[in-house]
């Protein structure tokens, strides 16, 4: 099997390296070109076009921000879907909205290909280690078709229902996650004036019910930003977790669910995004309402 990567970003890098290390013939296409130099010396083949990159695969997985992304991927006259491509499997792995996946399936389908959406839970690390969550929707056999190639990248592959289940699944999940930064940073907010260490708040959050997974192996990193320093390269851009609580509030919208939190704390991320410009991470935003001052309040 050649398998082609489309989205060289800082999970289609991790996944692609992954893929490699297991002794997979893959080929990478990037809209930026220079991430792709790793790539290359580890021994990938380059595309120069998405087209080229389906040309030469027979599994194309692609990972990219948005909708807009997938579109400009996938569609126009270098696009994944402007040559023959019939019987090939696409894979897209991108957090979306379910309503995205479903008319990149109709698109996929409607070209004699086979499609599967596969967003996944976990970031760069457990990319690299083979240990994401996989939410796959699609098509019983199209999924068991995909299948060999997930569990290379999965620790566990969830068939979720057909195509745009996994997206909801996906949005699920992160969900929490993108809420409790909001709550940590109340909650360090509100012991803050008892001046305990940084790092002993954090070990006895990782320790108690006041930390859910993540802390486990995050605490340390939020003790580092808590004292005013670095805590290493960001697996995951708050832009990103901003375009995910967008995509969980239109998918409320969409499905008539309530989602007061979500909206919440969009607002709450967007202002740490305004007033911590340089803020990669999202834990980022646990910081700044730990510290926030008030007199700055724009809410
Ligand atoms: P990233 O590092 O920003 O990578 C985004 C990728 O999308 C890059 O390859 C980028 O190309 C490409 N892209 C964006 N707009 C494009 C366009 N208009 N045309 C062509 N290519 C475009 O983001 P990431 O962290 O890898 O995340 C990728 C996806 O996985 C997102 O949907 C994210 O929500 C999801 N995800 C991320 C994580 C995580 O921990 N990072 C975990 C699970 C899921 P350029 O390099 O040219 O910009």
């Amino acid at each position: 099997m050649h398998i082609g990567i489309a989205g060289i970003g800082k999970m289609g890098g991790a996944i692609a390296h992954r893929l490699l290390d297991l002794g997979n013939a893959l080929t990478v296409w990037n809209r930026s070109p220079q991430k792709l130099q790793p790539l290359k010396q580890a021994g990938a083949v380059v595309a120069p076009t998405p087209a080229e990159l389906a040309a030469k695969a027979d599994t194309i997985i692609t990972i990219l921000t948005d909708a807009a992304a997938i579109d400009a991927v996938y569609g126009g006259a270098a696009g994944l879907l402007s040559g023959d491509v019939r019987g090939k499997l696409f894979i897209d792995m991108s957090t979306v909205e379910a309503r995205t996946e479903v008319a990149l399936a109709e698109r996929v389908r409607s070209k004699g290909a086979v499609f599967v959406e596969c967003p996944v839970g976990g970031s760069t690390g457990p990319a690299r280690e083979g240990k994401l969550i996989g939410l796959a929707g699609g098509e019983p056999a199209d999924v068991a078709r995909a299948e060999p190639l997930l569990k290379q990248l999965c620790r566990r592959v969830e068939h979720c229902g057909p195509v745009g289940a996994g997206a909801v699944m996906k949005l699920t999940v992160n969900m929490p996650l993108m809420i409790y930064w909001q709550a940590l940073g109340e909650a360090l907010a509100l012991c803050r004036p008892l001046g305990v260490d940084p790092a002993r708040v954090m070990d006895v959050l990782a320790d108690s019910s006041g930390g859910p997974n993540v802390l486990k192996v995050r605490a340390q990193a939020i003790a580092q930003m808590l004292q005013g320093r670095d805590a290493g390269p960001a697996t995951f851009a708050i832009k990103d977790a901003i375009k995910d609580l967008r995509t969980m509030a239109a998918e409320g919208r969409r499905r008539g669910v309530d989602l007061p939190l979500v909206a919440k704390t969009l607002a709450c991320y967007e202002e740490t995004a305004k007033r911590v410009p340089e803020a990669a991470d999202p834990a980022v935003v646990s910081i700044y309402w730990a510290n926030r001052d008030r007199s700055t309040d724009d809410r």
